[in-house]
């Protein structure tokens, strides 16, 4: 794996929350109004989409696909646990 494969990772992993209007990405995006938070973006076909104009950058695409992965993961513990996964008790 090379650096350049985790900046990919990276990049797919916040790819998804295009679809939100806070997001870093959601703000570039001029559609956002259009599309509902976690919806199609948050899906597997649509990380597959979303890595599409990865391809034309060799071996990209399938590293911000798998960030795209993690993000989806990441949000679905998130749906499960709420904030508490990542909570001290006491705290
Ligand atoms: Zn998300």
């Amino acid at each position: 794996m090379q650096p350049m494969d985790i900046l990919f990772i990276v990049i797919g992993s916040i790819l998804p929350d295009i679809d939100h209007h806070r997001s870093m990405l959601g703000r570039l995006n001029i559609f956002v109004g259009f599309m509902s938070h976690r919806g199609f973006c948050h899906t597997l076909l649509g990380c597959a989409v979303l890595s599409i104009p990865f391809l034309c950058i060799k071996g990209a695409a399938p590293y911000v696909f798998l960030g795209g992965i993690s993000h989806l993961f990441g949000d679905a513990l998130q749906s499960i646990f709420g904030s508490k996964i990542f909570k001290i008790k006491g705290w």
